[in-house]
């Protein structure tokens, strides 16, 4: 049974990530959450060129000297609204009406705002004397053109596509969303797709539900769900599955049938289909029974054999194989989870063997970030309360319990 950092490194060493064969050209507009797979440089500086960053008038500094003792008068010959080019140098005794983000006229090296001064027709009087240089945004201070704005391998959000727009690249390479394959084992589940035709569930069968909860939790980490079914407990239908699955997927996913139980045989297919298990079981809490292989030619995937207990499959996902997407889909940096630590409302109990998780929400409490359990039994194969859950609480081996109001490891799986 491997320490929980052991298996998070041996899976992060495991996963190639995309390449630059797995690129793909977007619209800007279309590339939220995607990830830069080139990095992008601008042709223009950023400002373009000197402006304002306030509504008032541009000046000469050299003629407000005198302005701390006694207000000054300049005036005013010209009005330079946004967007339009100057027409005049300002001379000794002159000032340009000007507004925010428009051009400083040539002559011009300080920007009075409209707050400190007084307007008479084709005067403007100045009430305090600027600093040299107040209010100007000069070219090239933010950017520097052909310099790198933003390197390759980050997720882009919206300051991103703000950023890569002003500097007019229309379009952005991106990687391609990695493709994972999801299935479920088991002879007793019941997909959504066979309930629309028959919503009588049979004695001993149970609707699968993991394979939907995966697939969201895929598509939330940027990646394609390809879903492939509930597949029964037989070597030979798992096998064909797995086989459908190394056509197209870069990573699979399958719940159940990890166990040691008499119907479990996905190591043994896995065997079969010359694939590396490189991770039997790893010491947590849920989730022990977790199988990572390595499937090599023809066909290259990652593959995770999550435990079937609906709990316990979603912990897995959150703990090892969110880390590998992340990877896998290009991302430059930052694969692993993040623990933020806040109060937990309850007290935790665990038995100290393996790091144990504790399901609930995380909410905040007077400004101060709270851990609140779920309700009722925390048993992994209680997925009921399972609802609404956006944080994991965590002790880490050793560790056998945590007082109510004490600091705990928290793992957000939701943005609050
Ligand atoms: P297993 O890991 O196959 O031994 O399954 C452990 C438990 O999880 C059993 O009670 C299964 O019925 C249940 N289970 C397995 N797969 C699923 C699934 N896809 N959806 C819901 N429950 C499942
Ligand atoms: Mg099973």
């Amino acid at each position: 049974m491997l320490l929980p950092q052991q298996a998070e490194k041996l899976i992060l060493d495991l996963v190639e990530p995309l390449t630059a064969q797995d690129t793909e050209t977007l619209p800007l507009q279309a590339a939220n959450g995607r990830i830069l797979a080139d990095p992008v440089t601008g042709r223009l500086d950023i400002p373009h060129w000197d402006n304002s960053a306030m509504d008032g008038y541009a000046v000469r500094h050299a003629d407000l000297l005198a302005c701390d003792a006694q207000p000054v008068t300049l005036e005013v010959v010209e009005e330079i609204p946004a967007g339009y080019l100057p027409q005049k140098t300002l001379q000794p005794g002159q000032a340009a009406r000007i507004f925010t983000g428009a051009m400083l006229p040539p002559g011009a090296d300080t920007i009075v705002m409209q707050e400190e001064t007084r307007r008479d027709g084709n005067q403007v009087t100045v009430l305090a004397s600027p600093k040299p240089q107040a209010f100007v945004q000069h070219q090239a201070e933010f950017y520097r053109a052909g310099t790198l704005l933003l390197p390759a391998g980050i997720e882009l959000s919206a300051p991103d596509i703000a950023v890569i727009a002003t500097v007019q690249a229309l379009q952005v390479a991106v990687y391609r969303r990695p493709r994972v394959a999801i299935f479920s084992t088991g002879d007793e589940l019941v997909t959504l797709d066979q309930l629309a035709t028959n919503s009588l569930l049979q004695p001993g069968q149970i609707v699968d539900s993991n394979q939907y909860a995966l697939a969201a939790l895929v598509a939330d980490a940027g990646a394609e769900p390809i879903l492939l079914g509930a597949i029964p407990d037989q070597p030979q239908q798992i096998k064909q599955t797995l086989l459908q699955a190394l056509q197209t997927a870069d990573l699979i996913l399958s719940s159940g049938g990890v166990s040691v139980g008499d119907y479990d045989y996905v190591e043994q297919v896995l065997a079969e289909l010359a694939a590396d298990i490189q991770i039997r079981s790893v010491a947590v809490k849920p989730g022990k029974p977790l199988t990572v292989a390595r499937f090599s030619s023809p066909h290259r995937a990652l593959y995770f054999g999550l435990p079937g207990n609906p709990v316990s499959a979603l912990v897995s996902f959150w703990r090892f194989v969110q880390p590998a997407l992340r990877k896998l889909s290009g991302r430059a940096a930052d694969w692993q989870p993040s623990f933020v630590s806040g109060y937990t409302a309850q007290r935790l109990r665990a038995d100290g063997k393996r790091e144990t998780y504790f399901w609930g929400q995380a909410v905040f409490v007077n400004g101060q970030l709270q851990f609140q359990l779920a309700g009722g039994s925390h048993s992994s194969g209680n997925l009921i309360n399972l609802a609404q859950t956006n944080a994991l609480a965590m002790l880490p081996i050793g560790q056998t319990q945590i007082a109510a109001g004490e600091l705990v490891q928290i793992m957000l799986v939701r943005t609050l």
